[in-house]
């Protein structure tokens, strides 16, 4: 087993998940096996009980673990199985540590940052290693170098690297080369400063992820690589990419970084077949089609809140050679100036997952709007329960129906609280969460998209479809195509006379990928690619 981890300095959001994943594509494109985790210094024992302004999409993964965004770049750009071992917090090393202390199991000792922090830490490097196998485990430290809290992390790594050795560990860092426009010129002193920071706790890092707007040209490499004591060929540019996310691989691999990486780990392997992910990227540059989907949310202004929606409909797109123009719409709006506004002319509408009342109203108006105009609708998890309110209230004539989340005196609570969440008392890690099967009704758009009777997706919600409203719905149209396997929860509902109208209670965003894209997404771009403002006589 071979070691990287990969540290980011100067400042956050220089895409050091895209870095670290964009080489976990090369490697596997070598033939390796390959692992990812990411450790996070924040004392959150995870990011679910995290706004998304704080912190980005929560990313939730088979076993119910919820995780950082950077384990869904992860699973896009690799095929490595994750779990909740793969991402690691302050906050997770922090209790533990606690708990063996409170166990006397310490046995007397100072408990410390070092040794028994920074042991927690490396424990857990060995823990994935030995229970996932593989040839290359890539480790993500979050957070910019000079961070108090990370300090443990680094430590810990340092102690890692030295324990197994040279040759079986390299350190990788991000940092960033400004270009001064006065000056007409690139900057590399806080590259240098930012290595100097490292050196500190005695890493030097073997190869320099250099992310710049501007072509880095002999000579600002050749400082880099001097004063930063590298070779030149492990100052690697990573220039913002003009199109695609999906095109770092690419240009990591034309920088010859997987060459070097393979080199200094002893990894003897082939260059890689680009040839699938290339077409894959050309398909999102070059596409044929057009279709302009409207993402109706209220975090819509943050890029990194539905993230995975929004890769989910570039992989569609892609698999229908179709470029999704994704029109951001604050559900607020459309509360204040009515749907029309923000609606008309869109292709599709999709409403992603949330929390809270705030904007509902909004949304509501827009499932409303795509029901009575064709237009192809999405609805996931929480977008769900709207376009169950909005039946309920619309076509069934349940005035004030709603959802206990938003309106606890509800008249006709059409969402209510699941059964087993009546009990809960702290908020985090206890929603429904992760894997679990839904059966497919025979007939239905669900069962044409999956081609499948059972299906498994991810979940991550508290409420449900309330049953008591099962029968009035339906009598009035609404077909639940997907339920657990006892029949009790509806898990996917739609609207059999609309053209594209489905939604569902689980997250299909986190299971779409590059070159398998998910078939709600895909069926759904389709609709709104053939959707051409006039509605069709069933509607
Ligand atoms: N807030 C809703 C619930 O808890 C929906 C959650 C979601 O969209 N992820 O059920």
């Amino acid at each position: 087993m071979k070691y990287i981890f990969v540290t980011g300095g100067v400042v956050s959001s220089l895409g050091k998940g895209l870095a670290a994943s964009s080489l976990g594509t090369l490697l596997e494109h070598r033939g390796l096996k390959v692992i990812m985790q990411k450790f996070d210094p924040y004392l959150n024992i995870d990011p679910g009980t995290m706004n998304p302004y704080e912190h980005g999409e929560v990313y939730v993964l088979d076993d119910g673990a919820e995780t950082d965004l950077d384990l869904g770049h992860y699973e896009r750009f690799t095929h490595t199985n994750l779990s909740k071992l793969n991402n690691l917090t302050s906050g997770q090393v922090y209790s533990t540590v606690l708990e063996k202390e409170r166990a006397g199991k310490y046995q007397g000792s100072t408990v410390q940052v070092i040794p028994h922090v920074t042991n927690e830490i490396k424990a857990r490097v060995h823990e994935v290693a030995e229970k996932m196998g593989g040839d290359v485990i890539i480790t993500e430290i979050g957070g910019t170098v000079g961070d108090i809290e990370g300090l443990p992390f680094l430590e810990a790594i340092r102690q890692f690297g030295h324990e197994v050795g040279h040759g079986n560990v390299l350190y990788i860092h991000t940092t960033l080369v400004p270009y001064i426009k006065a000056a007409g010129e690139l900057k590399t002193k806080p590259t240098q400063q930012s290595i100097a920071k490292l050196r500190e706790i005695g890493i030097g890092p073997h190869i320099i992820l250099c992310r710049t707007e501007m072509p880095l040209d002999a000579d600002v490499r050749h400082k880099i690589s001097l004063f930063c004591n590298v070779p030149i060929e492990a100052v690697i540019e990573v220039r913002d990419v003009k199109h695609s996310i999906y095109e770092v691989p690419l240009k990591l691999h034309e920088e010859r970084l997987d060459d070097m990486v393979c080199k200094f780990l002893e990894l003897p392997t082939p260059q890689p077949d680009l040839t699938s992910w290339r077409k894959f990227v050309q398909r999102v540059i070059h596409p044929t089609h057009h279709a302009r989907i409207g993402v109706v949310g209220k975090y819509i202004e943050l890029q990194d809140a539905y993230k995975s929606i929004y890769e989910a409909l570039t992989h569609a797109g892609a698999a229908n050679d179709c470029k999704v123009d994704i029109v951001r719409i604050d559900a607020e709006s459309i509360e204040k100036a009515g749907p029309d506004l923000y609606l008309n002319g869109l292709q599709g509408i999709l409403i992603p997952g949330g929390f809270g009342d705030r904007g509902t109203e909004g949304k509501i108006a827009a499932a409303r709007y795509a029901r009575e105009n064709c237009i192809p609708f999405f609805g996931v998890c929480l977008g769900m329960q709207i376009a169950v309110i909005e039946y309920a209230r619309n076509v069934c004539g349940l005035t004030g129906a709603s959802s206990l989340e938003f309106d606890k005196g509800t008249p006709h609570p059409v969402i209510s609280l699941m059964e087993e969440q009546k009990k809960v008392i702290n908020l985090g890690g206890t929603m429904r969460l992760g894997t679990w099967v839904t059966d497919l009704l025979a007939g239905s758009k669900a069962y044409d998209l999956y081609q499948s009777a059972t299906i498994t997706e991810r979940h991550r919600h508290r409420y449900e479809f309330n049953s008591d409203y099962k029968e009035t719905l339906e009598s009035n149209g609404l077909v639940i195509s997907g339920t657990s396997p006892n029949g009790e929860l509806a898990e996917i509902v739609e609207i059999p006379t609309h053209p594209f109208f489905v939604a569902c209670q689980f997250h299909p965003e986190f299971l779409s990928k590059p070159n398998h894209p998910h078939p709600i997404f895909h069926g759904f771009v389709k609709a709104a690619m053939n959707h051409h403002g006039t509605p069709p006589p069933t509607c």
